[in-house]
């Protein structure tokens, strides 16, 4: 079921392609967000359309939350470390995003929701994924799953390395979540200092890690806290070897690529303008879930 300590699990390792900063952004009501994947990345890292990343424990980088807003066309994947979060949406669905716990929300023809923090001080962390669709799929119903953390799947290896499956599977162990066509694995991984972890990935899948605590290393080149490192796609590679210098937690995802054309303006990622078009004039309309 896991890994056994010592023993490699892959051949060759994935290198490192790029290291990405992020942005820090203003989101929603006035948010403060680290954006490490939008747009020129969305075509590399395909199917992946946007990672932000949230920190802090000043209230004013994130009361103002996320007011009533509309998506259509993917879905978003918010993996809250602490803090709490309320969402509604206009399909009915209600829930408190909170501490460990994952909220996987399938925007498919058009929900209208409010993501707006349950809290007025103290510290907020977490991360919200964009996950595209595929063009078959990008006028489904919309889908909700509250994930609290105890229903997250997780294990322990040998080696020590904690692993939180919140999409895929790893070692055996299956996700929370699974999606075809994309196939996408999305861990948490708490690695001791020295450690290192394998992880078997796809020839052809898109992957990167984003570490938010500690240093890891990848094939000799060091990946330091609020970094992203998009890992290449060497022909051979047949996943990737992450070694900690320091206790590290990162979340690592991968992905097959759709493939298909992105059109995306705001919240709505469709595959065409013209589509683009129609979701402005059914939102406008009141069309939307
Ligand atoms: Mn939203």
């Amino acid at each position: 079921m896991t890994q056994q300590a010592g023993l490699s699990t892959i051949v060759t390792s994935r290198g490192i392609e790029r290291l990405v900063n992020g942005q820090f952004v203003m989101d929603g009501a006035g948010v403060k967000i680290n954006r490490v994947l939008t747009g020129h990345l969305q075509r590399r890292l395909d199917p992946f359309l946007m990672l932000d990343a949230f920190g802090s424990d000043k209230a004013g980088d994130y009361i103002a939350g996320f007011p009533e807003h509309p998506h259509r066309g993917f879905e978003t994947v918010t993996y809250m470390l602490n803090g709490r979060m309320r969402h509604r949406d206009s399909a009915g669905n209600e829930g408190l995003v909170t501490n460990g716990g994952v909220q996987w929300m399938t925007a498919g023809r058009g929900v209208i929701h409010s993501e707006m923090p349950e809290q007025d001080e103290g510290l907020m962390e977490g991360f919200q994924l964009w996950l595209n669709l595929p063009a078959k799929d990008k006028m489904m119903a919309p889908w909700y799953r509250d994930i609290p953390t105890g229903e997250v799947p997780r294990f322990t290896n040998d080696d020590g390395v904690t692993v939180q499956v919140i999409a895929g599977e790893t070692f055996g162990v299956k996700g929370a979540v699974q999606r075809d066509t994309t196939l996408p694995l999305y861990l948490d991984l708490e690695i001791p200092a020295g450690v290192t972890f394998e992880q078997p990935i796809p020839q052809g899948h898109n992957a990167f890690f984003y570490v938010y605590r500690g240093e890891v290393v990848v094939d000799g080149k060091g990946v330091g806290k609020t970094r992203m490192a998009i890992l290449d796609n060497a022909a051979g590679a047949d996943g990737v070897r992450i070694k900690a210098v320091e206790p590290t937690r990162l979340i690592l995802l991968a992905g097959r690529p759709l493939n298909e054309p992105i059109a995306q303006h705001g919240p709505f990622v469709m595959n065409t303008t013209e589509q683009l078009h129609q979701a402005f004039d059914d939102f406008r309309a009141g069309r939307f879930a």
